[in-house]
C-alpha cells in the first residue's frame, strides 16, 4: 500500500474513531463474495483487512451469508475461509440474500459499529446512506477502504458543532466559577439601581415633614404665648427625630416656657394673670 493511501485510510480510520465510537479490534462483516474474490485474487484477506483498516482486525460473517457460499459449487476454498471467521448470528431463521442481511445487521445507525466488506454496489450505495459505516470491497487485487460518505461527513459536522457549543458551555461554566471576582462588581453596581432602602426613608420623612409643619404651627402657637418659646420651638422641630417626641418635648417647653416667660416678665404677685395665660395655652391645644 502506497504511503498517501495509507495516510488517508489512517486519517480516516482515526475520524471513525473519535468521532463515532469505533475500537480495535474492529468487527468487520464480510459478504460471501468478497470471500470469493478473495480467495480468486490470492488475497491474504486478513492480513489485507488489517492493512487497510490499520489496526486488529475481527472479520466476522453472518449466518445468511456463508449459507450464501454452501449454496454453490467449487466454492470450497471460500467456505474453508469463511469458516474461519467468527459467526454473527443474524437469527434470519429463513436464510435471506447476504445485501438484506448485511442491512438488517447494520440498521439505521450501526450501532454495532461494523465494518462492512462486501463486493456489492448496491449494498454499498445503501450503506452510503448511513453515518458512519466503514465501507471495503476489493477491486482486481486492491483491497479499499472508501472515502467517508456525505451522510458520515454531516454526523462529523454534526457531532464536532455539539462538541463545540458544550465546550463553550463549558468554557463559560469556567469562566464564571474563576472570575467569582468580577461578579461581585455588578452586584455593587446594583445597589445604586435599586433605591429602595432611600425610598423607603422617604416615605418616612413624609410623616416628618408633616410633623415639621404642625411643629411650626405649634411653634407659631408658642410665638403667640412667647417670643422664648417659639424660637425654641423652631430649633427642636428641626432637630427632632419623632413627632410624639416632638409634641411631648412642645407640650412641656410650651408649659415651662409659659412659667419661665411668667416668672421672668411678669410680677410673682400676679398670680390671676398666670392662671389666664394657662387658660390661653390650654385652649390653644385643645384644637390639635
Ligand atoms: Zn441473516
Amino acid at each position: 500500500m502506497r504511503q498517501k493511501r495509507a495516510k488517508t485510510y489512517r486519517k480516516l480510520m482515526s475520524l471513525y474513531s473519535m468521532l463515532f465510537g469505533f475500537r480495535q479490534p474492529y468487527q468487520v462483516l464480510v459478504d460471501s463474495e468478497l470471500c470469493k474474490a478473495s480467495v480468486d485474487h490470492k488475497i491474504e484477506l486478513v492480513k489485507q483487512l488489517g492493512t487497510v483498516l490499520q489496526g486488529e482486525v475481527k472479520p466476522m460473517i453472518t449466518q445468511c451469508c456463508i449459507h450464501e457460499l454452501y449454496l454453490q459449487r467449487g466454492q470450497q476454498p471460500a467456505v474453508d475461509l469463511a469458516k474461519t471467521f467468527e459467526r454473527r448470528k443474524c437469527n434470519h431463521r429463513e436464510p435471506i440474500p447476504g445485501d438484506e442481511c448485511l442491512a438488517s445487521v447494520v440498521g439505521d445507525s450501526n450501532k454495532h459499529r461494523y465494518v462492512i466488506a462486501t463486493q456489492s454496489n448496491l449494498l454499498r450505495g445503501k450503506l452510503r446512506l448511513i453515518p458512519a459505516i466503514p465501507i471495503v470491497h476489493i477491486n482486481r487485487s486492491v483491497m479499499i477502504l472508501e472515502p467517508p460518505s456525505d451522510a458520515t461527513m454531516r454526523a462529523k459536522a454534526l457531532t464536532e458543532q455539539q462538541t463545540l457549543a458544550s465546550t463553550a458551555v463549558a468554557e463559560k461554566a469556567l469562566l464564571g466559577s474563576s472570575s467569582t471576582s468580577t461578579e461581585p462588581l455588578p452586584k455593587k453596581k446594583r445597589r445604586p439601581k435599586g433605591p429602595n432602602p432611600l425610598s423607603v426613608k422617604k416615605k418616612k420623612k413624609a410623616p416628618n415633614m408633616q410633623s415639621k409643619a404642625k411643629a411650626n404651627t405649634d411653634a407659631r402657637q408658642g410665638l403667640e404665648a412667647g417670643k422664648g418659646d417659639g424660637e425654641k420651638h423652631g430649633q427642636s422641630a428641626d432637630d427632632s427625630v419623632s413627632s410624639r417626641k416632638r409634641k411631648y418635648a412642645e407640650d412641656n417647653e410650651g408649659s415651662t416656657g409659659k412659667q419661665q416667660t411668667g416668672d421672668l416678665n411678669m410680677p410673682e404677685s400676679i398670680g390671676a394673670f398666670r392662671k389666664r395665660k394657662r387658660r390661653k395655652r390650654t385652649s390653644t391645644n385643645e384644637p390639635e
